[in-house]
């Protein structure tokens, strides 16, 4: 499939910090895009004829409200149909909500995605979620709820909240709630995503391109166009791409032997094995794994 869509993480920075984030992000973290970046890497995407969607996250992106607007707007100009994903921190009333909303509708804002679950409640609570969805529809906005499913923990007397469902373990869910997998890493031979031929990717603060999440495509929009980067992409001139193509995390921890990785335990699933795995293979890949507090926060 061809590329279709762009998804800028406008910050890594978010009021919460959630347990199963796959992209470690929190109220510690500072990268935000610049203006300036968010503007090239629209413009350069307007010459990608099959790009026609433009996706705005985070980290939380209501934490930059300017930024999320200009970046809206610039990108509804060029005219792409463009979405935002939040976790609903700022509607802490009707009016608020909608006085928040208002101006992306009118920048050209076509679709609110808001994340609730288990984690996210730690840190936001529902009823400012139920606020946002009333928001986003009273003003014809598409609205997606996104949750994860959870549970109680099974191993003890804590009550902690464990993954289950559709959740893959990435980030800091790889290392905070994975527990107990005990699936072999030899039987890990698949990846859900579309490493070779994406039909979309992350680009960071940083310029960073993520084929999946701290699993970067090797050059950055800061120093090169973007669209040049997606002609010149060769995947098989990727090391750990062609490893995951060739058999999945499987495949890359074989991979990964032979810079002295060592299976230690029972895997949850794939995602799970392939973060643990490029998490030892990072200082050999500097450019190609990263950025670091993805795998350590
Ligand atoms: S196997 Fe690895 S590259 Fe594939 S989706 Fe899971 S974490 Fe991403």
């Amino acid at each position: 499939m061809s590329m279709q869509g762009l998804h800028l993480l406008l910050t890594y920075k978010c009021n919460a910090r959630c347990r199963h984030c796959f992209l470690s992000a929190g109220p510690d973290r500072r990268e935000v895009f610049s203006s300036a970046l968010a503007k090239k890497i629209i413009d350069e995407a307007s010459l990608m004829p099959t790009v026609n969607h433009l996706f705005v996250e985070g980290g939380e992106p209501f934490l930059f409200p300017e930024l999320l607007l200009s970046t809206i707007r610039y990108a509804t100009d060029r005219g792409f149909w463009i979405g935002a994903l939040t976790n609903g921190f700022w509607a802490i009333s009707e009016q608020k909500a909608e006085e928040r909303l208002q101006p992306l509708v009118a920048a050209g804002l076509k679709s609110l995605s808001i994340s609730t679950d288990a984690w996210h409640e730690e840190f936001v609570p529902v009823s400012r979620v139920n606020i946002a969805v009333d928001a986003a529809r009273s003003l014809g906005l598409k609205v997606d709820v996104m949750y994860c499913e959870s549970g109680s923990a099974t191993d003890g007397a804590e009550s902690a909240p464990f993954l289950a469902g559709d959740i893959v373990c990435r980030g800091r869910a790889a290392s905070s709630l994975c527990v107990n997998g005990n699936k072999d890493w030899r039987s890990l031979t698949t990846c859900p995503e579309e490493l070779e031929c994406p039909s979309r990717v992350h680009i960071d603060p940083l310029g960073e391109i993520h084929l999946c999440q701290g699993l970067l495509l090797g050059e950055t929009a800061t120093v090169k166009s973007v669209n040049q980067i997606f002609k010149d992409y060769q995947p098989e001139n990727h090391p750990l791409v062609a490893s995951l193509a060739a058999g999945g995390p499987a495949e890359l921890a074989r991979f990964a032997k032979s810079y002295g990785w060592k299976p230690s335990q029972g895997y949850v699933d794939g995602c799970q094995l392939c973060s643990e795995v490029r998490k030892a293979l990072k200082e050999h890949f500097p450019k190609l794994i990263g950025p670091a507090f993805v795998f350590t926060n």
